[in-house]
């Protein structure tokens, strides 16, 4: 057992959608730990409850039951507001459609999650160069996402999850886009990053691409199975 700080911690997590008439049961009794400098994948066949667990977890989505606590505060205590402003200044997010605006460059977009979370311009200004140099594209700071490969996408998207430095980086199927070489590199990446010591979770439903990562949390049919 670590004792590094734990950051976010599930206790009997539930989460229900109503469906018509009936429920869906995506996340049942989930219960776990995520301690500062993890990198854990959690892996699951489509429709097992990857993305709704890792919603929670982002605080994107509220439980139905149990209790989610980030960084030892139960979420239950913190109000909306509060808590998107936590998860603005805490929490970074790469999702596999990458998710650039279109008309803004890579720096506009690195640059974006600061709106949300204000700093002096030209701290800004050095945190987005500074993010940028972390996934290597520099070089194509002026460019606009069309002008780029996919896998420099991603990278940008990183970027732009990285700028704020957040306590803990999470990733829903970041190479789903992307051949199988390009995915490497983008796993190089976070293993790279988990490496200087960021937290990181990663879902996937490619056992490969969890295996690059410590800790794996299987889910199935919206229950941990697995937890190694
Ligand atoms: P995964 O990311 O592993 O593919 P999801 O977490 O997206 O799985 O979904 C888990 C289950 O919950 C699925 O059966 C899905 O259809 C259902 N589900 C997800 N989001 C919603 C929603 N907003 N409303 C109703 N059902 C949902
Ligand atoms: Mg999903």
């Amino acid at each position: 057992m670590s004792d590094a700080p734990e950051v976010v911690r599930f206790e009997r997590v539930a989460k229900r959608y109503p469906m018509g008439d009936s429920v869906v049961d995506a996340l049942v009794d989930a219960s776990f730990t995520i301690r500062e400098g993890e990198f854990v994948s959690i892996l699951g066949p489509s429709g097992s409850g990857k993305s709704t667990l890792m919603h929670l977890v982002g605080f994107l989505d509220s439980p139905t039951e149990g209790e989610i606590f980030f960084e030892g505060r139960p979420l239950a205590s913190i109000s909306p507001d509060q808590r998107a402003c936590i998860r603005a200044e805490k929490i970074g997010f790469v999702f596999q459609a990458f998710n650039l605006l279109p008309r803004m460059d890579v720096r506009a977009n690195t640059r974006l999650p600061l709106t949300y979370h204000p700093v002096p311009p030209i701290n800004a200004a050095a945190r987005v160069d500074r993010a940028l140099e972390l996934v290597d594209m520099m070089p194509r700071a002026d460019h606009r996402p069309g002008q780029l490969s996919g896998g420099q996408r991603q990278r940008v998207a990183i970027a732009r999850a990285l700028v704020n430095e957040p306590r803990i980086l999470l990733a829903d199927e970041p190479t789903g886009n992307l051949d199988s070489r390009t995915a490497g590199t983008i796993l190089d990446l976070f293993t790279e990053l988990n490496r200087q010591g960021r937290t990181i979770v990663l879902v996937t439903h490619d056992a490969n691409v969890a295996a690059r990562s410590r800790r794996q949390i299987h889910v199935m049919d919206g229950r941990i199975i697995r937890d190694a």
